[in-house]
């Protein structure tokens, strides 16, 4: 089978692997859509090192079953957790499989591929739905993770720091739970993730490149706002620690890649606000039904998220289009 291999800075080679017999209790599942993640990106942009594999946003087509099987049969479309939790660890156990201990993961088989061998508890039968959009899946559950965590109020003022696909999405959950006004926070050249970010219900857009962010919230909102959910890089913490008001809750979902991981903010501020910072990390997959769901019905449209599909072979243009354009790209997704 055919498969992506990446290194910085965006060189691609497209290899020939074998594919994995199943197991027991695994399918073989012929990859139909990977969709292209921050990461992903950052491996191909500038990871130093050897070449690498990409893609964990994967859905296909069950190709053939082990025997003991039951759940999933072939011509079955399915989409695949990356990481599943256990189900026997003492957290798993105990009711927490958020905090599974023991995840399950794709034993780094590469998402941009033809081919996956994967137990059948990671596969989620779908139907309805283009794979190139069902990959949203695994995004959407990292921004219904994000948004659980930030408990939101009806009525409330809420700010999204960050126009990627899962901000977009975040801003949509966040008018669904009831938010009276989302405010949306991105640099002006994400022209077509900014009109998205106004499709998904931003009330407001506020360009982080343009004006100081913390001075456009205390002439708007004086009293802050009641809720930040942060998908830009962990610096902007800083912002979100100032533009929160009393009792708000900061939740926020990023890791940094190096020379930036160090954020200082004023404790002091956090004390007397008697602010709330939740860290996400939608580590199991969790939400996976939901937000198959959600996509299925339209009430978080995919195809105003995915902006570009490329075919396979073209993983090095699918590359480039994620990192570099950043006035059209929302969602990449390769075509398997
Ligand atoms: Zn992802
Ligand atoms: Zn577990």
């Amino acid at each position: 089978m055919k498969a992506v291999f990446v290194k910085a800075p965006y060189k691609v080679e497209i290899r020939n692997l074998p594919v994995r017999e199943p197991g027991h209790d695994e399918a073989v599942v012929r990859i139909r859509a990977c969709g292209i993640c921050g990461t992903d990106v950052h491996i191909a942009r500038k990871c130093a090192g050897d070449w690498s594999t990409i893609g964990h946003e994967i859905a296909g087509e069950v190709e053939r079953v082990g025997t003991h099987v039951t759940r999933v049969r072939p011509g079955d479309k399915v989409m695949i957790e990356n990481c599943t939790f256990c189900g026997v660890c003492s957290n798993c156990k105990n009711g927490s499989v958020e905090k599974c201990s023991s995840w399950l993961t794709l034993d780094d088989q590469p998402g941009a591929a033809e081919y996956i061998t994967i137990r059948e508890k990671s596969l989620h039968v779908f139907d309805d739905l283009p794979f190139e959009h069902v990959v949203l899946t695994e995004p959407l559950g990292v921004a219904l993770d994000v948004t659980q965590l930030a408990e939101i109020p009806l009525n409330s003022n809420v700010c999204v720091m960050g126009p990627g696909p899962i901000g977009l999405m975040a801003v949509r959950i966040a008018k669904l739970k009831g938010a009276k006004n989302v405010i949306l926070v991105g640099n002006s050249h994400s022209v077509r993730r900014l009109q998205v970010g106004r499709e998904m219900g931003a009330d407001e857009i506020v360009h982080a490149d343009t004006c100081s962010v913390v001075d456009w919230f205390r002439t708007h909102f004086p009293q802050g706002v009641d809720r930040v959910i942060v998908t830009s890089p962990p610096k902007t913490l800083l912002d979100a620690v100032k533009i929160a008001g009393f009792g708000g809750i900061v939740s926020y979902i990023g890791i940094d890649f190096g020379g930036e991981e160090l954020v200082t903010f004023d404790v002091n501020e956090v004390h007397f606000k008697r602010l709330q910072i939740r860290a996400s990390h939608a580590v199991p997959n969790l939400m996976f039904p939901i937000a198959i769901d959600l996509l299925k019905n339209r009430i978080v449209e995919p195809e105003k998220l995915v902006s570009h599909v490329f075919p396979l072979e073209s993983a090095s243009e699918a590359l480039l289009c994620a990192g570099e354009d950043k006035a059209n790209a929302v969602k990449v997704v390769l075509s398997c």
